[in-house]
């Protein structure tokens, strides 16, 4: 509990909201410690991938994760296929780190394609723009075939980059949908998305759709046959206003 001379109770009451204006009952702000360095997990976060080893993620296909990891990295292996985390969530804050590959062999949807996944069905591309210009809703950061990053900010292929994500899951009742998805994306600290709708799942050639689906799902990394890397790969599970 906190001290009982923080606040006031003499104060109106927040529109819709059981606390007064300077209430010193409302609860506390859960203390984490926060990361040591840009990019590190801070003390409440769930690590999906700390370089080690792929115990947390399987192939899309059944089984264990294909892909390789040395060096403190995963990298794909194409033709294992896409691989999926085991642990299913739905609204959080994501972080994880890229790097395309530095020998450049093709250009556009060519070069170091790859995709984050969220809950499965919703991809953040991932490819090498530095340079490389493609249709403009498949670049680095898009919400792929919906809506373009606000600006490029990809570094040279090589270098490592860095996705941190908010993500609200769609809401259904039913089969109905309620509440679109919502996301705000930064690459390299830098706004491509500010909370944005999603139009649908993301598809190829066609406008994405909503389809009922479970309220968590898995975060999923494509194998598109690049030698994409990733790393520090964390999230942290979202909660409203006043939830412990
Ligand atoms: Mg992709």
């Amino acid at each position: 509990m906190p001290p009982a001379n923080i606040g006031y109770d003499d104060t109106p009451f927040l529109p819709g909201s059981p606390y007064r204006v300077h209430d010193g009952t409302r609860p506390q702000p859960r203390v984490i410690a926060p990361p040591s360095a840009p990019g590190a997990a801070p003390s409440d976060a769930v690590i999906l991938f700390d370089g080690s080893n792929l115990d947390a993620w399987e192939s899309v296909n059944g089984g264990p994760a294909g892909w390789t990891v040395e060096n403190g990295y995963m990298q794909v292996a194409p033709g294992s296929g896409n691989i999926r985390t085991r642990d299913h969530f739905g609204d959080c804050q994501l972080h994880l780190e890229f790097a395309s590959p530095e020998v450049v062999r093709s250009e556009s949807q060519g070069r170091g394609n790859s995709g984050v996944f969220l809950m499965g069905l919703y991809e953040i591309q991932v490819l090498d723009c530095y340079e490389n210009p493609t249709y403009a809703d498949g670049t680095t950061g898009a919400i792929y075939g919906q809506f373009p990053p606000l600006v490029n900010a990809c570094r040279r292929p090589g270098e490592w980059q860095g996705y941190d994500i908010v993500w609200e899951a769609p809401r259904f009742d039913g089969d109905t949908l309620v509440q679109p998805a919502c996301v705000t994306v930064l690459l390299n600290g830098v706004v491509l998305h500010n909370h944005t709708q999603p139009i649908g799942a993301t598809n190829h050639r066609v406008v994405g759709e909503y389809k009922a689906h479970p309220p968590v799902g898995p975060l999923e990394l494509q194998d598109h046959g690049d030698l994409v890397r990733f790393r520090s790969i964390w999230y942290r599970p979202l909660k409203r206003y006043d939830e412990a």
